[in-house]
């Protein structure tokens, strides 16, 4: 019976419809299952086997860039906020793009991101830190509770089948992926062989030092934007503002903002706010890729200000 639930646990690696909420009870850290994700980490070690090139890391670069946009523009501001509208093509796609990020699928990811702002940093907050850094950082997702969706908080997404098959088999688009800079490097060697750099070189500075990076960056939102920067808004949390996180995560860091008026697209309410998601999703929208941005009301931008309920 036991080698028989982690043969389950270990097929969960690539289809996790086995794994139901009843199964997974409690925050003890789920070894079996994580053990990709600790794979990832060493992996980069690789580095000091491949080298460098100045290709490779322009390369890591863009490949973070490209998908820290597709997690907060997608992943967080669409699926789990809904501050814009898209066609179902177009959501299957920054679907299958927030998926390259090795972060899970879009249904698992809004669910449990939708939870905490349901309980900000109260009790039930699912990764607040004031149940400890590292858990808010890394814990809570590394544990058996949090390993499956919880459905009843995204029945809006649930009813597309190609989101929960993205859910389903969440391990497949970040192989393609890899495979993808394994391809990238190899052509880059046999064409433009000036440029130093080959297979491996690509897989492991394009896949996984970006991803590593990119994962890091995106967790630091629930764990360092909820105790370092300010606070502009009376918010029930610790959220803060803090601007060499948003310029980390594009737009991310602005997270007391974000607390105060969730549903808004923009995240850096004021110019001097640099919140490079927002520009690309106002240069979509100008091409008709998507629409209807949520704004900011007047009002809720002036509302519960610290500053004012300090004066009274
Ligand atoms: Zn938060
Ligand atoms: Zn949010």
């Amino acid at each position: 019976m036991l080698v028989k639930k982690k043969l389950i646990k270990l097929f969960a690696w690539i289809d996790n419809s086995n794994i139901s909420e009843d199964d997974n009870v409690g925050n003890a850290i789920d070894w079996l299952r994580v053990i990709p994700f600790i794979l990832m980490h060493i992996t980069c070690l690789l580095v000091f086997v491949v080298g460098w090139s100045p290709v490779a890391l322009w390369v890591a670069l863009f490949s973070y860039l490209l998908r820290m946009f597709a997690i907060t523009a997608f992943y967080h501001r669409y699926f789990s906020h809904k501050s814009f509208k898209t066609s179902r093509t177009g959501q299957f796609i920054f679907a299958l793009l927030g998926a390259t990020a090795t972060q899970r699928g879009p249904i698992w990811w809004a669910s449990h991101h939708r939870r905490h702002h349901l309980y900000s940093d109260q009790d039930k907050d699912i990764h607040s830190p004031k149940h400890g850094f590292l858990w808010s950082h890394m814990g809570w997702f590394l544990c058996l509770k949090n390993f499956t969706t919880r459905e009843n908080c995204v029945r809006d997404l649930l009813k597309y089948p190609e989101l929960r098959w993205l859910d389903r088999f969440d391990i497949i688009v970040p192989i393609a992926y890899a495979f993808f800079m394994l391809g990238l490097g190899k052509w880059l060697e046999l064409y433009f062989p000036e440029f130093g750099t080959n297979a491996s070189q690509m897989l492991i500075w394009g896949y996984f030092v970006s991803s590593i990076v990119l994962i890091h960056c995106t967790l630091s939102v629930n764990s360092l934007a909820h105790i370092f920067g300010s606070k502009r808004y009376q918010t029930n949390d610790d959220s803060r503002n803090n601007g060499l996180l948003a310029l980390l995560t594009l737009g991310e860091g602005w997270h007391n903002n974000h607390h105060h008026y969730p549903l808004s697209a923009r995240q850096g309410f004021f110019w001097w706010e640099i919140d490079i998601s927002y520009y690309l999703l106002k240069l979509m929208s100008w091409c008709g890729l998507i629409w209807d941005l949520q704004p900011i009301p007047v009002n809720r931008l002036h509302s519960k200000l610290v500053q004012k309920e300090l004066k009274q």
